[in-house]
């Protein structure tokens, strides 16, 4: 039972709670059109390895000019936006950071953006603020409305496939963080500034059932696939700001022992990966369907396992067990990370689940 006091099925209701946000094309051939109607001269945002591909779409006469992303430091951003070309308009063509110094870019100079995800790998497309670095430490800034995100189909499936399907870690930690807001609660522990809502909550559950429903579509790269999981994302990226820059229905320990994990091993990481070991070890420690959230992970075709993201089960273990402090150190929300302690059998219970489930996906 989801979004109590809704009727209607659970795909309609998704479908219109993604409709609040960013205007959204899904279709064919999306790229080739833009020199048509984007303001001009146009300035392109994207990355080395994607630029060539895209060239003959893009280029012409009405090219300011191509900037490839090459830092998300914003002292160094803010000297580049004096370097580029004049450009009346700004298209961001790639992943998160292209499509974050695209937002960047709009925001320092007013100027209208288009932006163009090539894979399905995290919400940011969809996200009013660009994630930077100042000094090294990660920044949500500035404030960008694209005209359209273009989800051009054959744009997409020709991702790695598993930079697709890792999306779905941004929308099934719904499942973790609604718990984490709820624990909070019930202990009288939720920040003034975030009181609890059950409705935010049952949106993000209606949202991320919409996104389970769809998980084998997702591994295929279907059409109906990437329209699930961007509209969770689209929904993702607005309701953070929408509900008054407010992550708490949308992310909670599940990210936490990301960044413990990245803090430690100093790896770049495909986000859905260790985001999505932190759903499952979450909602362990949880107590909240642990192999239900394992089971869709491996559904989806995302491989959790440390050795699949370039990590250790001792790396693991240490993330774990610092999870506390790390939290209290960074000023994290209260989570459950605040309330149960790891113990050996939490780290043993989670190397079993995990194994267990991605052995019997390896011989299905
Ligand atoms: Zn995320």
């Amino acid at each position: 039972m989801t979004g109590p006091g809704r009727g209607g099925n659970r795909a309609t209701d998704a479908a219109t709670l993604a409709g609040q946000g960013f205007r959204t094309v899904f279709g064919h051939e999306l790229v080739g059109e833009l020199p048509a109607f984007v303001h001009r001269p146009y300035l392109v945002v994207t990355m080395a390895d994607l630029w060539p591909r895209f060239e003959d779409r893009l280029a012409g006469p009405h090219l300011a000019g191509v900037h490839l992303v090459d830092t998300l430091e914003l002292a160094e951003l803010v000297e580049l936006e004096t370097t580029l070309p004049r450009a009346a308009a700004i298209v961001g063509l790639g992943g998160g950071q292209a499509l974050d110094v695209a937002k960047f870019l709009a925001w320092t100079r007013r100027l209208p953006l288009f932006q163009v995800p090539t894979a399905t790998t995290v919400n940011a497309p969809f996200g009013h603020r660009a994630g930077l670095r100042d000094q090294g430490r990660v920044r949500y800034l500035g404030w960008a409305i694209p005209e359209a995100v273009y989800i051009d189909f054959e744009v997409i499936g020709s991702a790695p496939p598993n930079l697709n399907r890792s999306g779905v870690g941004d929308v099934l930690c719904y499942h973790t963080a609604r718990w984490d807001w709820q624990l909070a609660d019930r202990l009288g522990r939720t920040e003034a500034r975030w009181p609890y809502d059950q409705r935010l909550v049952d949106d993000a559950a209606t949202v991320m059932e919409s996104v389970v429903d769809a998980l084998d579509e997702i591994r295929e790269g279907s059409e109906a696939g990437i329209r699930a999981l961007v509209n969770g994302h689209r929904w993702g990226g607005t309701t953070f700001h929408d509900s008054g820059w407010n992550p708490r229905h949308i992310e909670g320990v599940d990210h936490f022992l990301f960044y413990n994990l990245e803090r430690i091993t100093g790896r770049h990481f495909i986000h859905g990966q260790p985001v999505g070991l932190g759903i499952v070890a979450g909602s362990l420690l949880q107590d909240n369907e642990p192999d239900r959230m394992a089971a869709a992970m491996a559904r989806a075709g995302v491989d959790i396992r440390p050795e699949a993201m370039g990590v250790t089960w001792d790396d693991v273990e240490e993330a774990l067990r610092t999870l506390r402090a790390y939290v209290r150190q960074a000023g994290l929300w209260f989570t459950v990370a605040d309330t149960v302690s790891v113990t050996d059998e939490h780290v043993a219970r989670l190397r079993e689940l995990v194994e267990a489930t991605f052995a019997r996906e390896a011989t299905a």
